[in-house]
């Protein structure tokens, strides 16, 4: 196949008709296979069983808490020192809380809709309006709080090192703008991870509100899918150099480490934050599921316990994505009518179709049974303006079946950018 760029009309009908046909076939295999949401397979949540027994009889942690009565809400030191290790946090700096990560995320912003953060000087739903800057493509459920707490979602376009820095420091001037979503290390779904430069960067750069904060969303800190972990910078001490101490709330869990459903999320910031955090938490909360904790703690041991851990998922894992890739590779290369990412962790693959076809793409693959998340999702309000990108999100189904939806979804881009060039 060659560049489909340089075929004239004639060919590209040719194209088109015969690509009709591989689609028409591609159909009547009434396939009913799903790329859309990163969940770990059933073998990646087998692999902490453990859990499913633990912590047997004994539920007192190492200070001899009771870990069943209510309290703690700082969650149990010894699981918050191994994820302060792995984090780059210091234990007194972070807490645990329940499943989830992005339930801190949410509340944390309605603390600051409702009351502002330690450096308010009035509730953020007092501003005129509020904004956030949106690092593009980005996860969607963060935009979609934003959304839904009618915060404005301005985006910003990713590079290779991370958020283009001369748009951030532009737009920070903004005192409306109250806050900026990163999440720095194998980000979803671009698989970029942010270089020293860039969380140095966001961590000293000066800012138009006083009350400005980076959402450090580490969801995929222990995450590589080779055998280097990327580095885990200390943002907290570069911020506080900077006197910006309070700028990062750090966020994480143990979703894709242990059970997406219930893992352990954490918590990550300045003394004077976590005061405010746990304040405003415990009109909500008497304590976190330290149960919960210990069982992770003792599944553990310590943080080369989640390291090891982590090795184990990603011989499940890594041979998914490159299976992924190979179809990509072998299928689209030659036409050129796609760009995809070769993420080294996390749980995406970003595929760039011809401008344009995105949408076309995802209701081709729809109909031929294959659920991709729909175009644009990746986006501040679902908006693609360039209606090019995909996100596949190979950890859920098998090696097999990714293979067959894969062989499927190139049929489909060059499908739809057969047509397109045809037109
Ligand atoms: N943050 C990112 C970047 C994610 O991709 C996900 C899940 O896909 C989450 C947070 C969800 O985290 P949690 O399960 O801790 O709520």
């Amino acid at each position: 196949m060659v560049s489909f760029e340089t075929l004239d009309q004639n060919a590209l009908r040719t194209e088109v008709e015969k690509l009709r046909k591989e689609y028409a076939d591609l159909q009547a295999k009434n396939l009913k296979l799903d790329l859309t949401r990163g969940k770990p397979s059933p073998a990646q949540l087998d692999l902490a069983a453990d859990l499913l027994t633990l912590p047997g009889e004994d539920f007192r942690d190492g200070n001899g808490l009771d870990c069943r009565n209510y309290g703690g809400i700082d969650g149990l030191p010894e699981l918050r020192a191994i994820f302060g290790e792995l984090l780059n946090v210091p234990v007194e700096k972070l807490v645990a809380g329940n499943n989830s990560s992005l339930e801190m995320m949410h509340d944390t912003i309605v603390f600051q809709m409702l009351h502002g953060n330690v450096d308010s000087v009035r509730p953020w739903s007092a501003e005129p309006v509020v904004k956030f800057l949106c690092p593009a493509p980005g996860y969607d459920r963060h935009f979609a709080i934003c959304e839904h707490l009618g915060i404005e979602m301005i985006p910003v376009p990713m590079r290779p090192d991370g958020p283009d820095m001369a748009i951030v420091r532009e737009l920070v001037n903004d005192p409306l703008v109250k806050g900026l979503w990163a999440v720095p290390i194998h980000s979803n779904p671009t698989g970029v991870t942010f270089s020293e430069e860039t969380v140095r960067a966001l961590a000293t750069m000066p800012t138009g509100a006083q009350d400005f904060r980076i959402y450090w969303d580490n969801a995929y800190a222990v995450h590589p899918l080779t055998e280097t972990d990327a580095p885990v910078y200390d943002i907290l001490a570069f911020a506080e150099a900077a006197g910006h101490e309070n700028r990062p709330f750090i966020f994480a869990s143990t979703s894709k480490i242990t059970f997406a459903g219930s893992g352990v999320g954490f918590f990550g910031a300045s003394a004077e934050n976590i005061a405010w955090y746990k304040k405003n938490l415990s009109f909500s909360s008497i304590g976190p599921d330290k149960i919960n904790q210990l069982r992770h703690l003792r599944f553990f041991g310590d943080a080369d316990g989640v390291r090891a851990h982590m090795a184990k998922h990603r011989k499940i894992l890594a041979p998914k994505f490159e299976a992924v890739l190979n179809i990509l590779d072998n299928r689209l290369s030659d036409a050129k009518v796609a760009t995809w990412t070769r993420p080294e962790g996390g749980y995406f693959i970003s595929l760039d179709v011809v401008d344009g076809t995105a949408k076309r793409v995802v209701q081709l693959a729809k109909d031929a049974g294959i659920a991709l998340t729909a175009a644009g999702a990746s986006f501040p309000y679902g908006r693609d303006r360039k209606d090019r990108n995909i996100r596949l999100a190979p950890s859920l189904p098998t090696k097999d079946d990714i293979e067959v939806a894969m062989d499927g979804v190139a049929t489909c881009v060059l499908l739809a950018a057969a047509e397109f060039y045809a037109d």
